[in-house]
């Protein structure tokens, strides 16, 4: 794969009212990188990963993912990438109440045009993968917060997407759990996904290969490009 998965260049969004929640933002991750992204609340960084996610349209500035400059893919091009090259994983894990697990992971291929037997055989592979082909017709209710994250991540790489967007996904469990996660992130890092993480968890951060760190809407310090211009100062959580 050449390029890079993530291209920022010179991002911003601005929210109806005035709020500049980005300002000029560039940020470059390649194929493969394990990426978290760090810094007070209000900072930025869930706007960010929504554009990187297409799920929202910059005010100015270019995002290329995958390879494709999004301002200029129709809407169902879009939601197409989205679909199929893009992992989401939240921290309140939105899987389909009532419904069972395997069937919850299998919807996540809904959208990638593929067949339903193959569906659910990859989503078991895929729930064997994150440690729960032991709970494919439990429900959530019926798993602990911790295995019902593992179901998001499993849901979210089962189309085996491009890059891989995690807001907060620890920000829910307890430490133990939330470790489980993060190793399971890094398992998949391993084999060779992208992920993008946003934690507020210092240690989970400090763990990870590569901190974009963000404040007022820009990245402040990002060790593949140097800490940028001007006084940085560590905040204190
Ligand atoms: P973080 O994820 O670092 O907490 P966000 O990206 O959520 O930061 O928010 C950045 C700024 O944009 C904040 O000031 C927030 O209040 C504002 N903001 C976020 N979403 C919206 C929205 N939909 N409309 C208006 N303002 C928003």
């Amino acid at each position: 794969m050449t390029g890079d998965a993530v291209v920022l260049d010179g991002v911003s969004r601005t929210y109806p009212g005035g709020v500049a929640a980005l300002r000029e933002v560039s940020l470059r991750v390649g194929y493969g990188e394990l990426v978290a992204i760090v810094g007070p609340s209000g900072s930025g960084k869930s706007t960010m990963l929504h554009l990187i996610g297409t799920l929202d349209r910059p005010s100015a500035g270019r995002v290329r993912i995958d390879g494709y400059d999004v301002a200029t893919l129709p809407d169902r091009q879009l939601s197409a990438l989205r679909a199929r090259r893009i992992g989401f994983v939240f921290q309140q894990f939105h899987l389909a109440a009532g419904t069972p697990v395997v069937d919850n992971v299998a919807d996540g291929l809904l959208y990638a045009g593929v067949p339903r037997r193959e569906r659910r055989r990859r989503a078991e592979a895929a729930l064997d993968r994150v440690g729960l082909g032991h709970r494919l017709t439990h429900r959530p209710h019926e798993l602990s917060g911790g295995e019902r994250q593992r179901v998001a991540v499993a849901r979210a790489v089962v189309g085996e997407p491009a890059v891989l967007l995690a807001d907060e996904p620890t920000g829910n469990l307890d430490s133990v759990a939330g470790a489980a996660v993060l190793a399971l992130l890094r398992d998949l890092h391993a084999a060779g996904t992208t992920v993008l993480v946003i934690t507020h968890d210092r240690e989970i951060a400090a763990g990870l290969p590569r901190q974009v760190r963000m404040r007022d809407g820009r990245v402040v310090a990002d060790p593949a490009t140097g800490p940028a211009a001007g006084p940085f100062v560590e905040e204190v959580r």
